[in-house]
């Protein structure tokens, strides 16, 4: 049995960086500029023993303030409707931020399963971020760095009983 997990979260917490460690291909675009990425993109995660289908959501990042919120809540709800389970990230080192709660909100309501990923977790910078994400009541955090490769094994451990 396989599953589909989708990468959701605000622009810039690190989606296309956990997707491109997951796909192991650069099939992502990773910037700091904004505008790079666009919509959905899907490829073959594997982690460990796991293989899933893992999407990206982009799409998000030219819009303007007025427009966010409609494209973000459709995007991610197109997203959650063809995954099994979501991963939702934040920016650990810039804590919870009023976007990140809005993606809350659309998770909840479509209960989705989701797992909260607080990423750029490496280092103490990411501390209060982390402790910040429990009140999102979306349960505990799990703590990542997309980048540096930290907390895949606990992802994986979170993963395997949906496959
Ligand atoms: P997206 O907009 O959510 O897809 O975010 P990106 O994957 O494009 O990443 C946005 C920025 O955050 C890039 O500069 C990444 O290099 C950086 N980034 C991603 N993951 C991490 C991480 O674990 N730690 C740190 N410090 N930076 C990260
Ligand atoms: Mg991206």
């Amino acid at each position: 049995m396989s599953f589909t997990l989708a990468l959701v979260g605000r622009p810039n917490v690190g989606k296309s960086t956990l997707f491109n460690r997951l796909v192991g291909r650069k099939l992502a675009l990773v910037d700091d500029q904004p505008g790079v990425t666009r919509d959905l993109r899907e490829g073959e995660g594997r982690l460990g023993d796991l293989r899933f289908t893992v999407i990206d959501t982009a799409g998000l990042e030219e819009a303007t303030d007025d427009s966010l919120q409609g494209r973000m809540r459709r995007l991610t709800e197109r997203a959650v409707d063809m995954a099994d389970v979501c991963l939702f990230m934040i920016d650990a080192r810039a804590g919870v931020l009023p976007a990140d709660e809005v993606f809350a909100d659309i998770l909840r309501k479509r209960s989705a399963h989701v797992i909260l990923a607080a990423n750029k977790g490496e280092g103490a910078a990411a501390d209060s971020g982390v402790l910040e994400a429990y009140s999102l009541g979306l349960g505990d955090p799990l703590r990542l760095s997309a980048e540096h490769g930290e907390g895949m094994g606990e992802l994986l451990e979170m993963l395997a009983p949906i496959a």
